[in-house]
């Protein structure tokens, strides 16, 4: 089984039959009978139910009404859907729960976000009706929604009729061609229509992976929760390179810390960045343990918050690899820094050279993890050939983009160390 927690959009036309108005028994029977199978393999099911075969508030708006007052017409549709699926689930064994966004407690739960998590932890199938609760949004944004909160791992939008996602309407266009792996930014940049962009938005921020697949064939829900591949699947996978990306600046910060302990002729509070003091029995870094000002290019001042600790303070500097010798007024410690031979300089300059190619070696393996990890993909059939193309050039752009930035670190290092 590929998932543990699903969550089922059913649209209200699933349970309408040929006609697709009104709720047809036997219709949801069938539906109930599936949902059931899938249950029974202890996949824990959540399921938000459509309304369109009742009512749709756009409809209504467009013949005049007021598009909330419409909208929540369309939301009290939903509720008799999922008394109507609740009572078919029910009569073939399987126990439910409905829970709705606008209270109706003599007929449902309300929506409980922890209670409905319970549910589904026994082995209930949570249905859930009445929408967001608000107007102007959809049941696929509920879906995306419900999906988000509850951590489901895949949205999977049973449609009547339709086996995936096309580039154009299949009923209208013959030569429309059928996507089977596609990502949401995909959805957005391709302006397909899935669900309405609030929806796709909301599941490609919170990375809920959905399956679009055609209800009708019988057994097909079952077949995707087994990991079938039929159908088209959304999925992200600009993960891949946004972890990669942070991983980078990672590096990057790591290597300017680094490049501050190379002491340069110029004074720079971060000199002191590895100095631990004893104090009251532990070691202690001494940037918490006192103000560190630059009163002069080439002097760091170090003043204690807590006097008492001056002593320890000087100790620690000079047994440092600093090389500097402290100087003690009784109140703050004055570090003096040597002017730089020439040779000195030059020594320094290799050192930041030598430590940047490190950075950048750290980057190149970040990158190479990155290209595997998404060749990985394009095996597993999460992504086309051309998915993969595409990300392999964003890749190699975050990574130059990355080397960019280590040449300036280096470059200003470099500068500080042969002038400053
Ligand atoms: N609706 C709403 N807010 C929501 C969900 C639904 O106002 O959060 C209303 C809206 O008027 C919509 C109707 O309920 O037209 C039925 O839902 P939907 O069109 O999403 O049903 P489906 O197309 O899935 O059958």
């Amino acid at each position: 089984i590929k998932y543990k927690r699903v969550l089922l959009k059913l649209s209200g036309e699933a349970l309408a039959g040929d006609q697709g108005k009104g709720i047809n028994p036997p219709e949801i029977l069938k539906v109930a009978e599936e949902i059931k199978e899938v249950h029974d393999l202890g996949v824990q099911i959540a399921i938000v139910v459509g309304g369109g075969n009742m009512w749709r508030g756009e409809a209504g708006a467009e013949i005049g009404m007021e598009r909330a007052q419409a909208d929540y017409i369309g939301m009290l549709g939903t509720v008799m859907n999922a008394l109507a699926l609740q009572d078919s689930l029910e009569s073939v064994g399987v126990p439910t729960r409905v829970q709705t966004a606008i209270e109706m407690r003599q007929v449902a739960e309300p929506y409980i976000r922890r209670k409905a998590i319970r549910h589904l932890e026994k082995g209930r199938i949570v249905i859930f009706a009445a929408g967001t609760g608000s107007p102007y949004f959809s049941t696929d944004t509920t879906a995306a929604l419900r999906a988000s909160e509850l951590n489901a791992e895949v949205i999977l939008m049973a449609k009547n009729g339709v086996d995936g996602i096309y580039n154009a309407d299949p009923k209208v266009d013959p030569t429309a061609k059928k996507y089977t792996k596609l990502t949401h930014m995909d959805i957005i940049n391709k302006g397909l229509r899935v669900m309405d962009t609030t929806a796709s938005s909301l599941s490609m921020d919170n990375n809920i992976a959905l399956v679009v697949f055609n209800m009708n064939n019988r057994g097909n829900i079952k077949k995707v929760v087994e990991g079938e591949e039929i159908g088209t699947t959304v999925k992200i996978t600009e993960p891949i390179i946004k972890e990669a990306q942070e991983k980078m600046t990672k590096a990057e910060d790591s290597l300017r810390r680094e490049l501050g302990n190379i002491r340069a002729g110029r004074a720079n509070a971060s000199l002191l960045n590895r100095i631990n003091v004893e104090y009251y029995g532990a070691p202690t870094p001494l940037n918490q343990m006192a103000q560190i000002s630059v009163p002069e290019a080439r002097v760091l001042l170090v003043t204690p918050y807590d006097k008492s600790s001056l002593k320890n303070i000087e100790h620690a500097i000079m047994a440092s690899d600093l090389g500097i010798a402290p100087m003690n007024d009784g109140t703050a410690i004055r570090l003096v820094i040597p002017q730089l031979t020439e040779e000195r300089r030059k020594e320094l300059a290799k050192q930041v050279k030598a430590v940047s190619e490190t950075g950048k070696v750290v980057v190149r393996n970040i990158r190479r993890d990155m290209m595997d990890a998404l060749k990985k993909a394009q095996k597993n059939g999460d992504l086309t050939e051309d998915d993969l193309r595409d990300l392999e050039n964003q890749a190699q752009k975050v990574t130059d983009e990355s080397i960019k930035n280590i040449d300036k670190i280096t470059e200003d290092k470099e500068k500080e160390v042969l002038e400053g």
